[in-house]
């Protein structure tokens, strides 16, 4: 039973990175370009590390208590972790350090709060700014048309480095229905590029999830956020 368990993941990892090879390959695009962030919420660490053993690289984690009981289990180099979830500003204290990348950063408060703590501990954080790209009055994030007086007020910051944008878009029950939607986002990531904005570069695209990855990655995704299809279905 419990190897069947842990097949079931190792063969997961490589259909998804299958499909991101193949996405990749439709639209001319390097698979270099691509990178799977595992998200891990609710994963226990065992089965995370049969991922990691399958060949992932990248860990997404939602809740900051959650992470920081992971992360010490896999203190290897090769294994790298990124924030996904939502990130109180009272927890940027003790996350600075410990993700290469926070996707989910939706304020200006929280964008200084990254910047004073992350210089108080003398380091770099780079960031991606969440967008509420289908405008959805109870989603976080900053609304799309806000974005490039938003970016303008951002250019200032000396300890965090904004790398571009990320977004949940509403829920849809096909993939295509997402697409315009991931295609908005990398507009918008385009726009604010063309202001040449100092401290903003917009090289990352986090969009796409289990349902939809594949359709991200054909509009411009560089990052994609992918649970459920690698560690099936969460009960909690
Ligand atoms: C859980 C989660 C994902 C992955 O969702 P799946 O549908 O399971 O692939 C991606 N991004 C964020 C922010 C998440 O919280």
């Amino acid at each position: 039973m419990e190897s069947l368990v842990q097949d079931t993941i190792a063969i997961r990892v490589q259909s998804v990175l299958a499909k991101i090879r193949s996405a990749a390959e439709k639209t001319g695009r390097s698979v270099h370009s691509i990178r799977l962030v595992a998200a891990t919420k609710t994963v226990s660490i065992r089965q995370i590390e049969e991922g990691v053993q399958a060949g992932l690289s990248i860990l997404g984690e939602n809740r900051v208590q959650e992470a920081l009981t992971k992360i010490p289990a896999f203190n290897h180099s090769s294994v790298h972790w990124h924030f996904i979830g939502n990130l109180q500003r009272r927890k940027v204290r003790s996350v600075i350090g410990l993700f290469d990348l926070i996707h989910s950063v939706d304020s200006l408060e929280l964008v200084k709060e990254i910047d004073r703590r992350a210089g108080e501990a003398g380091r770099k954080q780079d960031v991606l700014l969440e967008v509420n790209i289908g405008n959805e009055p109870t989603k976080a994030g900053f609304r799309p048309d806000d974005m490039r007086q938003i970016v303008s007020d951002m250019g200032c910051l000396s300890h965090v480095c904004i790398k571009g944008l990320m977004a949940i878009p509403p829920p849809t029950v096909d993939p295509e229905s997402a697409r315009p939607y991931f295609r908005k986002l990398n507009e918008l990531a385009k726009m604010i590029d063309a202001q040449h904005f100092p401290s903003v570069r917009m090289d990352e695209l986090s969009m796409g999830m289990s349902n939809d990855y594949e359709v991200a990655i054909e509009e411009g995704a560089t990052l994609v956020r992918v649970g459920s299809a690698i560690f099936g279905a969460r009960h909690v």
